[in-house]
């Protein structure tokens, strides 16, 4: 597998991008803006995997109402999803068997009082199986011209057994690649499957984390050499912070690897924070763009750093007790000798008590504590443009 010969693009879709049928409408548009997606990853739709919670934990209590009320809450949102799309019979037949699985799992769930991560992984792939299933069946019918494969993505990320938070098996994964997705190529194919989930060597599902389809997406990129990664949310890119926090926050044309993962790390939920990993190691760019708005560009991750100093955005983390790690995030933080005093000073101007933390070439984090998150978080923000 060469990356010269294989420009293939990954992109993957969050949980509000399939939110309902006028979403996922919009995910089959950017898809067919661009021949060079080969492989489209899918989260669960919005808020199911918490759903799926939901489900596990009535069951514990035995509450038959509420699991019953939730199994039908998931059913009828898939549903509705379906009659919009017109999905092929087939395709309700799938997501049939689909609810049949969280049914049997939910009443065993209750039955027992009890469940395990390994259960819990089980439930948790019901919600990507659900979606992915729609997307693939809504892409045939609307890109005609490509000839679209969905496969089950536990054939391909192996992982160890550490059900929650399954560490991915690199070599395997790239040996499953080749097999499922590069021998079978032809100029149409469009492959579809899930994020998020994978199968340990016993065949047992595994899952990567919460909000670990980002992972999946590089995983498989890394996996056939992807020529880019592309993370596709509800935002036009990676911003200077959370822009639902912070409105003046501004979108951010390029940022390094290093970067985008202190940031992800430190408490930026737009990327999980292990998905720079897989695509630092063979130099893939990794685009984030909002699938509403394609024409409004995104961010680039990429290998090049710069070599000056300079701030580009600020991140907030909870920690207990309403303590708050937050970092500033940028180049060459390190080599401004007094940088960690110049923010405190100004926390300090804000009546915030902070004390340094951490301080790399990346970032520079400190501590506070406080009840007002909001305030804290804005007046960090403009320590950027100050
Ligand atoms: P998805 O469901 O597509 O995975 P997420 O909710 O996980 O989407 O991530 C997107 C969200 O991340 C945005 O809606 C935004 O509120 C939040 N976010 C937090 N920090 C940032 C940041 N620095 N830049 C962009 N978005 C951010
Ligand atoms: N659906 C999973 C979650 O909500 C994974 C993801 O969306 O990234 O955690
Ligand atoms: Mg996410």
């Amino acid at each position: 597998m060469s990356a010269k010969l294989n420009p293939w693009i990954v992109a993957k879709f969050g949980g509000s991008s399939v939110r309902d049928a006028g979403a996922m409408k919009k995910v089959a548009h950017v898809v067919g803006l661009n021949s060079a997606i080969k492989l489209v990853i899918i989260s669960a739709t919005y808020n199911t995997t918490n759903q799926l919670e939901f489900v596990a934990q009535a069951g514990l209590r035995g509450d038959e109402n509420v699991l019953n009320a939730l199994m039908a809450e998931i059913e009828t949102k898939h549903l509705k999803i379906a009659d919009e799309l017109e999905t092929s019979v087939q395709g309700r037949k799938d997501l049939g068997v689909l609810f049949q699985e969280l049914r049997a799992l939910g009443f065993q769930i209750s039955k027992d009082k009890s469940y395990t991560a390994k259960t819990m992984d089980i439930l948790y792939s019901l919600g990507e199986r659900m979606s992915s299933l729609l997307i693939a069946d809504y892409l045939r019918l609307s890109l005609p011209k490509r000839h679209v494969i969905f496969f089950d993505a536990r054939k391909v990320i192996k992982t160890n057994s550490e059900f929650q938070k399954a560490e991915p098996q690199i070599d395997l994964i790239e040996e499953n690649a080749k097999e499922v997705l590069l021998e079978r190529n032809t100029p149409d194919t469009l492959y579809v499957t899930q994020g998020f989930i994978g199968e340990d060597l016993q065949g047992h599902t595994t899952t990567l984390g919460r909000e670990g389809s980002d992972y999946s997406a590089a995983l498989f990129g890394e996996a056939i050499r992807a020529s880019e990664i592309q993370i596709w949310t509800d935002v036009p890119g990676v911003a200077s912070t959370d822009p639902r926090i912070c409105p003046d926050a501004r979108f951010i044309s390029k940022i390094s690897y290093d970067e985008a993962t202190a940031l992800a790390t430190l408490g930026a939920k737009v990327l999980f924070p292990r998905t720079l990993e897989p695509a630092k190691r063979h130099s893939i760019p990794v685009f984030v763009g909002a699938t509403q708005a394609p024409e409004a560009g995104g961010t680039y991750v990429v290998k090049e750093r710069e070599h000056t100093f300079k701030l580009k955005a600020v991140s907030v983390l909870k920690k207990e007790n309403n303590q708050w790690l937050v970092s500033l995030i940028g180049s060459e933080l390190h080599t401004v000798k007094d940088l960690p005093q110049q923010f405190i000073q100004f926390l300090a101007s804000g009546n915030f008590q902070a004390t340094l933390v951490d301080l790399t070439a990346v970032s520079l984090s400190v501590q506070v504590s406080t009840e007002e998150r909001e305030r804290l978080h804005q007046l960090a923000h403009k320590f950027l443009t100050a």
